[in-house]
């Protein structure tokens, strides 16, 4: 019988699995994934390094960069940048690997093994995987934006809260700075975020119904600006989007069950930024679980960090409107500091 299942083991899972070894709760992971590159910018922004301090002396590969260049539909060019740290550009192999191992040497158990169906038996979840069946007293489902786990408790998250991202890692342009470049015809940027081996160059697009063509707007940008890079794997993922604050209030938490992470929905609307949240997330739900009241896991991750996913969720209604994108260009000009 196992104590605590959690299915997946990127960030957010593994970063639960090393709280709850910590507190001398056996963790089992379910991920038959890696070690493997996960189709993401891998960018670590100072405000995310300050709640996470850890995330700074991370032993692991990565570039830094002073500031960070983002670009209006318009074509404003801002560079901003932060008194408290540099943009750290992971890449998730690494990062991933790193989080995974650290929560196995803490005594979390790793089972390579894909989740295909869940279902309640007597007061326990049975985990199902192609090989054989599991119990486990309770369940937190780390598995990402198509969560299996949501899917059997909640209900999936709705096509009109996903975004679409497109995109490549390239080598040649690890010297170049880290570039958000927003949209004119749609709503969502296209993003350069160099490494220490590759770069990661891709586009992302709030609305699926709004995103035909994507990889070509992505090509002909890169064959204006970078024709000279050599392209070394090529992806396609999905990434929440939530629109309506009232996604955010459906509970994600019960008696003995968790979402968190992407499985959640818990990613910043306006940057994309989710690596922070999940790992939020994995410190807030073995809290829940150490104090034997996975319930509490609605209330902590509002009270911890809340506040920015349901302001961000607001701010994406003006956002999306070109003159306010403008304005706040304007404003974060003005600023110049984040
Ligand atoms: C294109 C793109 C770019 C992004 N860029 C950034 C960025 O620059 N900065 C940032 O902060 N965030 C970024 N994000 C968001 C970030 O990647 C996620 O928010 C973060 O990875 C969430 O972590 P997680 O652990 O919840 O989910 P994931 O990292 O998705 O991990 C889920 C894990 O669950 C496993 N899994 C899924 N289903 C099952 C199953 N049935 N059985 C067993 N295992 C399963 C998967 O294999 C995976 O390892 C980006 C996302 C995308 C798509």
């Amino acid at each position: 019988m196992i104590n605590v299942a959690i299915v997946g083991g990127g960030p957010a899972g593994s970063y639960c699995a090393y709280h709850l070894a910590k507190n001398d709760v056996h963790p089992v992971i379910f991920d038959p994934t890696h070690p493997r590159e996960k189709p993401c910018g891998g960018l670590v922004s100072p405000s995310a390094q300050k709640m996470l301090p850890f995330l700074k002396e991370i032993p692991i590969e990565r570039s830094e960069r002073k500031t960070l260049c983002i670009i209006s539909p318009y074509g404003k060019r801002i560079r901003i940048s932060s008194r408290y740290s540099r943009f750290l550009c992971f890449s998730r192999l690494e990062l991933d690997k790193f989080l995974l191992d650290t929560a196995v040497k803490e005594g979390a158990e790793l089972v390579e093994e894909k989740v295909t169906a869940l279902t309640r038996k007597g007061g326990m979840w049975k985990i199902k995987t192609a090989k054989r069946s599991y119990l486990a007293k309770r369940l937190v489902g780390a598995d990402g934006v198509n969560s299996i786990v949501r899917k059997s408790i909640v209900g999936a998250l709705d096509s009109k809260d996903k975004g679409l991202c497109y995109g490549y890692l390239v080598e040649g342009l690890e010297d170049e700075e880290i570039i958000l470049k927003f949209l004119f015809h749609r709503v969502g940027y296209l993003w350069v975020i160099p490494r220490k081996s590759h770069t990661s160059l891709g586009i992302g697009c709030a609305n699926l119904s709004r995103s035909y063509g994507l990889k070509k707007e992505l090509d002909i940008f890169i064959k204006r600006h970078y024709p000279h890079v050599k392209k070394n794997a090529e992806w396609a993922a999905l990434i929440p989007h939530i629109k309506d604050i009232k996604t955010l209030h459906i509970p994600v938490a019960g008696t003995d069950w968790i979402l968190i992470g992407d499985a959640a929905g818990h990613v910043s609307p306006v940057v994309g930024e989710g690596i922070i949240y999940a790992l939020l997330d994995g410190e807030l739900a073995a809290e829940a679980i150490v104090e034997n009241n996975p319930k509490l896991f609605n209330r902590l991750w509002k009270e911890t960090y809340g506040w920015i996913l349901f302001r961000d969720v607001k701010l994406m209604k003006w956002i999306s409107k070109k003159p306010f994108l403008e304005l706040f260009f304007q404003y974060l000009k003005f600023r110049s500091l984040v």
